[in-house]
């Protein structure tokens, strides 16, 4: 069952406890980023707030954030996810710098690839607020593992987010505590650089093909060869 909360006029966050999306609505027009599990029902929950049209766009592929496509039959997503894509959906490709408006919004593409290839944030300058999609969690797990994932270039990604976190004042990440502070980009990545490094302890993960790593602040869930890679 998803839980609509309106966190600002023209946003609402849905989270079925798993997972978020967020809804941005304007006169006559709605604008979704992701669209949770394919069970999630996530159209039926966004139509408790709005009859309009909806644009959907998405931070990345995963299951958790795609699954949900086929309600809607189209969406905007970096090419390189286009593969992790299941059923018949139009995909319009998304790259660094496309422009969203809904309403008083206006959310910027950034490409930050290394939880998927295709990973992107969207960033409203104006409103200091990022959607950084898994890229940034407090504490996470975040997904570090197979053969879609990269721990090199989540790092990349994370230094791109750092040099303009003085830019941000509020994280919607879509996974765990929300909405967070920019602080946690610079503690994603201090933790990530460690990783990468093979300097974190950790333990095989019960019913799951990876191990847990645990970082100062973040715990990334990943293997000796997805570090390597
Ligand atoms: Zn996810």
């Amino acid at each position: 069952m998803i839980q609509v909360q309106k966190f600002w006029d023209g946003l609402s966050i849905l989270y079925d406890g798993m997972v978020r999306q967020f809804l941005f609505t304007g006169e006559g027009e709605a604008l979704l980023v992701d669209t949770g599990f394919a069970h999630s029902q996530v159209l039926a929950a966004v139509r408790t707030v709005t009859d309009a049209p909806v644009k959907v766009i998405l931070t990345h592929a995963d299951p958790d954030h795609a699954g949900g496509l086929g309600d809607f039959g189209e969406a905007w997503l970096h090419e390189k996810d286009w593969p992790l894509v299941k059923g018949n959906v139009k995909l319009h490709p998304l790259q660094e710098g496309d422009v969203f408006t809904c309403g008083d919004y206006r959310l910027e593409t950034i490409e930050i690839p290394g939880h998927t290839y295709g990973s992107v944030a969207f960033v409203d300058w104006a409103k200091k607020l990022l959607l950084p999609g898994d890229s940034v969690q407090k504490e996470g797990p975040i997904y570090l593992f197979g053969a879609h994932r990269n721990v090199g270039l989540y790092v990349e990604s994370e230094r791109k987010l750092l040099d303009r976190a003085a830019e941000f004042e509020t994280i919607l990440p879509c996974h765990h505590a929300c909405p967070i502070g920019p602080e946690w980009i610079g503690r994603n990545l201090e933790d990530a650089v460690a990783l990468k490094a093979g300097q974190l302890p950790s333990a095989p993960e019960p019913g799951m093909p990876c191990r847990t790593y645990r970082g100062r602040w973040t715990q990334f869930y990943s293997t000796e060869e997805d570090i390597r890679r």
